[in-house]
């Protein structure tokens, strides 16, 4: 008998029919004579419609609010799997994540996991109850509701599968596995069949939303293998582990894009010393990440700086920087919401050289502008024109050998 953490996300939740789907799949797991912990997503879009009335209460809505709002998409599909469970005769309960005793710090609607108590989730186990947990959510040191970031159910199921030291943490979702790319963006991405923590955090960092970031550095950390496979057919999903040497054969193991980006300029920056740290410091305090960052070379002892912010922090990050560039006594700030990012990921890329050059004469010849360029040792990354990115993941994927000869076909048929 093994403990198995499932997770289903909101396509896979996203209507009642689907629901008893995956009633059906749990019941099966029980059957085969596994345990089955559940954590679900919100029904699709659920979480985008409670965050845009939000906006239309209030155009910058309080965080410790929109937390709790926010954590009412996930209350509606624990307890109606539950209902659908019960319905057919089998023990389940659903579990809040205040019930899960899933503890977080106070970052309100990007909290991190502080730790995991899990009593009422093994209470359940021991009793021979399904426990359904909602993901996405947990509660701070105070007991207010706190919310993970989007994708964070992702995040609750690998942090329940470290807790309660599970055997197995799938993620079922609407593609049977990680991708060479987005296969809606790219038809001829592959599956993978294995992909290192490493390579997976760096794709989930740079756009592949198929697993959310922190929850596979969440597992590489505690070591928790994670499965990523289709809610809607039976077959090999990917399995994101630890690297071994067949990873680190081939150079690039996957194209990412990104359009949660934005550019601010600073123009006629004084250049001397100690203005980066009074540009980035009130910025940081405001838990805005800043990304990629460029100076220009100065010309007259004035410099243009730029960098990128996430667009969901941009209304915030304007006016501390509209002050900082008056402060410093900077020309102007401009702002670019058109940009994405495009990204090539791959252990391999530590011993094989000439990937950037690559990079660089592959968007060329595609016509296409780089505006930033960042590296690392596992990646390389281009910010562009946004209306060029898919342009440029397909080239991209073409020109580093990744295509297959036959176009995947689409998964879910939603
Ligand atoms: P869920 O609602 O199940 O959490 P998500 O929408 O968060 O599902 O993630 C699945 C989606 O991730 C897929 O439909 C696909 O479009 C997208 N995706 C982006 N990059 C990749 C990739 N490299 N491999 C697979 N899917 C990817
Ligand atoms: N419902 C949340 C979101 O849409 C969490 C998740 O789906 O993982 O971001
Ligand atoms: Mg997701």
């Amino acid at each position: 008998m093994a403990l198995i953490v499932q997770k289903y996300g909101g396509t896979s939740v996203g209507t009642i029919e689907r629901i008893h789907r995956v009633a059906d799949r749990v019941a099966q797991t029980q059957r085969d004579g596994h345990q089955v912990v559940v954590v679900l997503s919100a029904m699709s879009g659920e979480t985008d419609r409670l965050i845009k009335l939000a906006h239309e209460a209030t155009p910058t809505p309080d965080e410790r609010e929109m937390d709790m709002l926010l954590s009412t998409g996930e209350r509606v599909t624990i307890a109606l799997l539950a209902m659908a469970l019960r319905g057919r005769g089998i023990n389940a309960r659903s579990f809040t994540g205040r019930q899960g005793g899933i503890i977080t710090d106070s970052a309100h609607t990007k909290a991190r996991i502080a730790r995991v108590t899990a009593d009422r989730i093994r209470e359940a186990l021991a009793q021979g109850v399904i426990p359904v947990v909602a993901g996405f959510q947990g509660i701070n040191e105070q007991s207010d509701v706190t919310t993970l970031g989007r994708g964070g159910s992702d995040l609750s199921a690998v942090a329940l599968a470290a807790a309660l030291k599970a055997d197995r943490c799938i993620i079922f979702t609407d593609v049977d596995g990680v991708y060479t790319a987005d296969p809606n963006i790219v038809p001829a991405a592959k599956r993978i069949d294995k992909i290192a923590y490493e390579e997976m955090l760096e794709m989930a960092s740079l756009g592949a939303k198929v697993l959310q970031a922190r929850s596979v550095e969440f597992a590489a950390k505690f070591n928790v293998p994670v499965e990523v496979n289709s809610s809607f057919k039976e077959g090999k999903g990917t399995l994101v582990t630890k690297e071994d040497a067949d990873m680190e054969a081939v150079a690039v193991a996957g194209v990412t894009g990104d359009r949660n980006q934005a550019k601010i300029t600073i123009v006629g920056v004084p250049d001397k010393p100690g203005i980066a740290a009074r540009i980035f410091g009130p910025v940081a305090q405001a838990n805005i990440n800043v990304d990629m960052i460029i100076q220009n070379m100065s010309q007259a002892a004035l410099t243009d700086l730029s960098f990128t912010v996430p667009r969901a922090d941009l209304k915030q990050a304007i006016p501390i920087i509209q002050a900082v560039a008056k402060d410093i006594e900077a020309k102007s700030v401009s702002v670019t919401e058109a940009i994405a990012k495009v990204s090539l990921i791959g252990v391999g890329m530590r011993s094989h050289s000439g990937v950037a050059a690559k990079t660089f004469e592959v968007l060329s010849r595609e016509g296409i502008n780089i505006m930033m360029i960042s590296t690392s040792e596992i990646k390389i990354s281009c910010v562009i024109d946004e209306k060029y990115l898919e342009l440029a993941m397909r080239a991209l994927h073409a020109a580093f050998g990744l295509d297959q000869a036959q176009p995947a076909a689409s998964q879910s048929g939603s």
